[in-house]
């Protein structure tokens, strides 16, 4: 059911139709890669779309499946009566796309990439305007939106009610995941996940290195081999909330910081061996070695938490 239509407190709702099966109406500002995938999505859906592109050609793949463009921001989000959706490059780029637009009565969902603190005065920005908002960060790629079988999901903070009014229309193009009515706790999800894997990424570059001398070793069985590791170590984070969690970060300490200090000492003798510099792994390897020179070798990784920290 769509829970637009039962809401009566539909603030936008102006052109609400008498068929109740009918699809609440998306605007979607911003035809990049992703905007176009998010567009497909609804279009595929049912859901009347109105488009605007900064770049106006790039409607067209859209508009051949239905999609209505229009010249200028302000002109599609006057025409809105659902989710205004925002898919441009960053910040800046939402900023000078709707200055001057008048907001009043609508509903905003970005999902441009952003800081929590953009998030934030982006919400405060909005409220000043008289519209309602939700700020997202896209945990997928654009061949995954349309797809649930993907397990793309998109993170929202921000106003709850929004979300829940237009929680099927959402739920069209990715998963829907509210992190909380923080607008910042959006983009604080996503970064976070994003720069975790970032490390991630620095770990696996590091080990093919490691392995690319050596040339009868099988790439594609030391892939599997390093990808079923990574699966099964990346349990450690709810080791390290257990112990930030009870302020005690020796809880259920299996390997601890003393022993790994240790061990770094042989990958980075190991990457020396094999003519890898080391470079990816040292900045982490310093802050293990530094907790445990304070005296805090039986820990787990929680201390390292707060080396890192400014404040
Ligand atoms: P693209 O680079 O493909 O598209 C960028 C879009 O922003 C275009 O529509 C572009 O318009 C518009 N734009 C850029 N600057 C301005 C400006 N100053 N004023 C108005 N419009 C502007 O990016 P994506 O579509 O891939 O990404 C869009 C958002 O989605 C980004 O925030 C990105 O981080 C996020 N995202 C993307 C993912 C991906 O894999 N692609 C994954 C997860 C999130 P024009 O066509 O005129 O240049």
């Amino acid at each position: 059911m769509n829970a637009n239509s039962t809401d009566s407190t539909d603030s936008t709702s102006d052109t609400s139709t008498t068929d109740s099966s009918a699809k609440t109406p998306v605007t979607l500002l911003g035809l990049g890669d992703m905007g176009i995938a998010l567009g497909r999505a609804w279009l595929a859906a049912g859901h009347p779309l109105t488009v605007w592109n900064r770049t106006p050609e790039k409607a067209g793949p859209l508009t051949a499946e239905g999609a209505r463009a229009v010249a200028t921001p302000a002109e599609a989000v006057a025409a809105a009566s659902g989710p205004v959706v925002l898919c441009l490059l960053d910040d800046a780029s939402v900023s000078e796309t709707l200055e001057g637009v008048d907001l009043r009565g609508k509903d905003v969902v970005n999902l441009t990439t952003n800081t929590p603190a953009e998030g934030r005065r982006r919400a405060a920005w909005a409220s000043e305007r008289g519209a309602r908002f939700l700020d997202g960060g896209i945990m997928a790629v654009p061949p995954m939106i349309g797809i649930p079988e993907t397990g793309g999901y998109v993170f929202y903070s921000g106003d709850r009610a929004l979300l829940e009014q237009h929680r099927e229309t959402l739920e069209v193009p990715a998963g829907v995941t509210f992190v909380g009515e923080d607008a910042g706790h959006a983009a604080l999800h996503d970064i976070a996940l994003l720069s975790a894997m970032t490390g991630m990424f620095a770990g696996i570059t590091h080990a093919f290195a490691l392995v690319e001398p050596e040339k009868d070793l099988d790439r594609a069985r030391f892939a599997g081999l390093l990808a079923e590791w990574l699966g099964i170590m990346s349990g450690s984070a709810q080791d390290l909330a257990a112990q930030l969690e009870s302020g005690d970060y020796e809880e259920g300490v299996v390997s601890n910081l003393a022993m790994m200090a240790t061990a770094n000492e042989t990958f980075v003798a190991t990457a020396r061996e094999q003519s890898v510099d080391p470079r990816l792994l040292v900045p982490f390897i310093d802050v293990m070695r530094q907790r445990v020179d304070q005296g805090y070798g039986d820990e787990g990784l929680a201390g390292t938490v707060g080396l890192i920290r400014s404040e």
